[in-house]
Formats: structure tokens, sequence, C-alpha cells
């Protein structure tokens, strides 16, 4: 596999990682046959984050039995207090089975009050650099969906290492990653196939670590099947080929840049949609050709498109702005 130093951290970690939220799903054999095989594959570095649900656990379980040494672990918090992000440390270390975190990371800071709480005299920075001091925490990280938040958390010169979405339709922070390398941070890319919108994973994934900016991708994965595919791409890495780019760019024309990336921060619904379902069932029925199964699924769910009742909860939640009433209305309208 082949690896990147990971910026000021100076981890050799491989160019492909475990991205940790579809393991939340599976049951806890499941979950240690995928860390088994992530590490049979070469993949030394796992992040995972507290907002993950059974995440934390069940990859906890697993490095019971794989060894904790065979990677580095990076997770985060969405606290942005003192006595708030300790408290989740503490379950993050329980949960993981660890007595200390590679890479702690500050979860989605996109917003200005966010910010300054972070920042503030008793904020959480203050708490996870004590706990550096300590060597509980190795490494202090961040992650972000707003370029201009992540342009000034790098400013800051606080962090090891940055986290954001980088694909073919989301490459906002190419300039940011840019500036990040010339200050030794390192980068780590999310959503490397927009969220699944994009069903090229080989070529996404040649497509991140093309750009030499960027350390490794955490494609989220679930199956064995996944794993293979994807480390695939660091086991063998070449660039992307001419037909390959020309594939890339006719898959993505018709994707425009108002698709969700499925990052699940506008739930929860008030009437109990599943938002990101619906949209991922509306792209099987419209684009991959597989309206009956689509449209079996679309209907088994409990409430779907048609039950919006247009209270808006949940646009302001979504990083990417999307006009989610008015995608819903779309996805009633076409699948019915
Ligand atoms: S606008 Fe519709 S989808 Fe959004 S929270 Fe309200 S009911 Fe749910
Ligand atoms: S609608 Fe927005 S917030 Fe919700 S999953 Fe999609 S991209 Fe994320």
């Amino acid at each position: 596999m082949e690896k990147r130093i990971l910026g000021r951290t100076g981890y050799e970690v491989s160019v492909i990682g475990f991205g940790g939220i579809p393991i939340q799903n599976v049951d806890e054999k499941t979950a240690i046959s995928l860390v088994e095989e992530a590490h049979k594959q070469g993949i030394n570095f796992i992040d995972t984050a507290r907002g993950y649900n059974e995440s934390e656990k069940l990859l906890g379980k697993a490095l019971e039995v794989v060894g904790r040494d065979k990677f580095y672990i990076a997770t985060k918090s969405m606290q942005r207090t003192y006595e708030g992000v300790l408290e989740e440390l503490k379950t993050s270390m329980e949960n993981l089975k660890v007595d200390y975190i590679d890479l702690f990371q500050f979860h989605n800071v996109s917003k200005e009050p966010e910010f300054e709480t972070i920042f503030s005299e008793n904020g959480a920075l203050k708490a996870i650099k004590e706990m550096k001091e300590k060597g509980i925490v190795r490494e202090i990280g961040v992650t972000s969906h707003s370029v201009d938040m992540l342009d000034k958390l790098i400013d800051t010169d606080e962090f090891a290492t940055i986290q954001f979405p980088y694909n073919a339709v989301e490459d906002q922070a190419t300039k940011a990653f840019a500036k990040a390398k010339k200050k030794n941070i390192g980068v780590i890319t999310m959503k490397p196939l927009a969220g699944g919108a994009i069903p090229l994973g080989e070529i996404c994934l040649r497509y991140n670590l093309e750009n030499e900016n960027v350390t490794l991708a955490i494609p989220g994965m679930d199956s064995i099947e996944q794993i293979i595919e994807n480390t695939s791409v660091g086991n063998n890495p070449r660039k992307l080929t001419d037909e390959e780019k020309a594939k890339l760019q006719d898959t993505i024309k018709d994707l425009g840049t108002n698709f969700c990336r499925r990052c699940g921060y506008c739930a929860p619904c008030s009437v109990g949609i599943d938002i990101p379902a619906n949209f991922l069932m509306e792209g099987y029925y419209s684009r991959y050709d597989l309206k009956d199964w689509a449209m079996t699924r679309y209907n088994s769910m409990e409430k779907n498109a048609k039950d919006c009742i247009q209270c808006g909860d949940c646009e302001p939640r979504c990083p990417y702005d999307l006009p989610i009433i008015k995608m819903l209305e779309h996805v009633a309208e076409t699948l019915v």
C-alpha cells in the first residue's frame, strides 16, 4: 500500500484510510472481519467519530481482536466546550478500548460561533491541548464543510491535520489544501465518492490521490468487496488514464451541484423522513436504471418525500445549503 506522511504528525499513513461511518450498521462479527480485511489490505488509519452512533464501539471490539497497534486511530467530537469535549474524549476512549488517541479532531467546525467557543479561554481547544501534554491525545486536527472556515482554521496554526470533502464535484478546497501542504498540515479527504453520488469508486479515489496535496482519502466501507476495491487503488498506484478522466467527466455532467452528499446533518426531520435515503432512491430511479428496486424501497419507507410538511427545520442544518424542500418535492413527483 502506498504511504504518505500525514503532515506535522509525522505518521506514515496508507493513502486509503478506513472511513468509519457505515460500519455503524453492521454487527460485531462483521465489524471484526472488516477491520481484519482492512489490515490485511494495508490500511493503517481508521477514522471514526463520537457522532457515528455504534461506530466507535464496534471498532473497539474489532481492535481488541486485530490489535490497536496496527492502526492510527482518529476520532472526533462536536463538543466545543472544555468540559464537554473532555467528557466525549473519555467516552471515545472507553468505546474504542484505547488509552490514547492518535488524532483527535474537532468535528465539522463550520460556523463562526463554534470557532469562537473552541478557541475561547476555557474552550475545547484548551482541554485537548492539556490532554496532548499528558500523552492521551497525540495530535490535534479539525474537520469542516465550509471552505472559508477551513482557511481560517489553517491560519490558526493549531492543527496538525485538516479533513474536508473532496471529489470531482466538490473541489472547492483545492487552494486550501495547497496552503495546508505548505504549512505541513496533513490533508485527509472525506466523501471521496461524493457520498455515493458518483458510482466510480476506483476512479474517484485515484482522482483524490492525484492531488499531491492530499495525504489520504477515507472512503466509508461496510463490505469486504468495498475494502478490496478501494485498497486496490493504493496497492496499485497509478495516474488516471484519459479514458477514465472522460468517464468521470461524463458521469458528473448530469449531477450538477444540487445533490445530497448523505452527511446526515439535516436530521432529525420533524416528521421522521430519512432525507438522504429519499434522494438516494431518486438517484437509483433516475440515474441507474433501478426503477423497480428504487420504488419498492421508497414505498417501504415509513415516511417518504410526500410526507414532508415543509416546516423548513432541516434546511439550515444542511452544510451544502441544499433546497431540501424543493428537492423532496421533485422526489415525490418522480417516484410515483
Ligand atoms: S421541511 Fe420536510 S423534510 Fe425538512 S424537517 Fe420539515 S418535514 Fe422534514
Ligand atoms: S440534505 Fe444536506 S444535510 Fe442532509 S444529508 Fe444531504 S447533504 Fe447532508
